[in-house]
């Protein structure tokens, strides 16, 4: 073969700053070959930046990968890979680590040693849990990390403050760490094809987030709070039971006599002071809430019921979100009246053009 077929096999490109991205990627290679100069004539391994490795069948990532100090990218995706050597750990320049659709089910610990991380790609691996070293990796902007089986978030997901990319679709999660709220840069949230019963209301705090995906879950209501989203664009609900199953859950326990006295005080407006009453009491006084229906103009303490109502999020399509009403029979005349006086929940109308796309059929 002449040099030009050389070439063809092993396609080393080298750009104005002396880089060099290596493509070694569907060659049918069983291992990192250990000497890079017998396949191809790159005159430096230190010199690589780039190392395109996926769609080979390499199981082990040995520990020559550690010569390749000064590599930026690394892509050893569709290898069947099961093993990835300590000496990873040494590669303090990775900023993109790509390992999807393989057999790891664990990471070795040295791998929180990759602080220049950014990206992050283990979807479609054998993980059943987060490991603690994922949570190290501070620098990290986006995680794939969907089709594992992985069934809890922990909450030190939110050490990693810089995601703005999280997927984790594909797992067995059933529930949402309150923690999720606090990675305030997040842009896309995607939970789709879980077992998730119920969202934080903390998701509140995502005012970044542009495309939530929630499709095929457990979902029966939404937290109202979604609402506040101002940047949110796209929503995927289909395949949830939220719009089937929302009214049989209604409950509703008598008030305690507290409650009932807190109530006729606050709703006929009986005047009181500090001095009048215990610490207690006027703190309880001062936790009534309003009930959300603009007819009612009642208030709750601890005894509320659970209501759904449908909101106008698009023009289109109206969401069942959860509110609070002080009894079973405030709900009933909702339509009757206009309903413009509910922002202390923050459901105002949404401008038509705002959501973009919401899925939810
Ligand atoms: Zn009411």
């Amino acid at each position: 073969m002449d040099a030009g077929g050389e070439r063809n096999v092993v396609e080393a490109a080298r750009d104005d700053s002396e880089e060099l991205d290596l493509n070694l990627g569907h060659r049918f290679l069983d291992s990192l070959p250990n000497d890079i100069h017998v396949l191809n004539n790159v005159p430096d391994v230190l010199k690589i930046t780039r190392l395109n490795l996926a769609g080979n069948i390499i199981s082990v990532l040995p520990d020559s990968i550690g010569n390749f100090v000064n590599l930026k990218e690394i892509d050893i995706s569709g290898n069947g890979l099961a093993y990835i050597t300590p000496r990873v750990g040494e590669l303090r320049q990775l900023k993109t680590f790509m390992a999807r659709n393989n057999n790891l089910d664990e990471l070795p610990k040295e791998f929180a040693q990759l602080l220049a991380l950014e990206n992050l790609n283990l979807s479609g691996n054998r993980f059943e849990s987060f490991m603690p070293q994922l949570f190290e990796l501070v620098s990290l902007r986006t995680l794939y990390f969907g089709g594992n089986r992985i069934d809890v978030i922990p909450p030190d997901i939110q050490n990693l403050q810089r995601l703005e990319i999280l997927y984790l679709g594909g797992n067995q999660l059933t529930s949402v760490p309150v923690e999720l709220g606090n990675l305030r840069r997040l842009r896309a949230l995607n939970l789709c094809d879980n077992n998730i019963e119920s969202l934080p209301s903390t998701l509140v705090k995502l005012t970044h987030l542009q495309s939530l995906s929630l499709h095929n879950n457990r979902l029966t209501i939404l937290p109202v709070a979604l609402i506040k989203l101002r940047n949110l664009e796209e929503l995927s609900l289909r395949e949830n039971p939220l719009v089937v199953r929302f009214v049989r859950d209604m409950t509703f326990n008598p008030p305690s006599l507290l409650e009932l006295s807190g109530r006729c005080i606050k709703n006929s407006g009986v005047k009181y002071t500090s001095q009048d009453l215990p610490v207690h009491l006027l703190k309880y006084l001062n936790s009534a809430r309003r009930c959300v229906n603009p007819c009612c103009k009642g208030v709750y303490f601890d005894a509320r019921v659970r209501h759904i109502k449908f909101v106008d999020f698009c023009g289109k399509y109206r969401l069942p979100l959860e509110q609070f009403l002080c009894s079973p029979h405030a709900g009933e005349k909702w339509e009757d009246c206009s309903s413009s006086s509910s922002e202390d929940e923050g459901v105002s109308p949404v401008p038509r053009e705002r959501l973009r796309k919401v899925l939810l059929g």
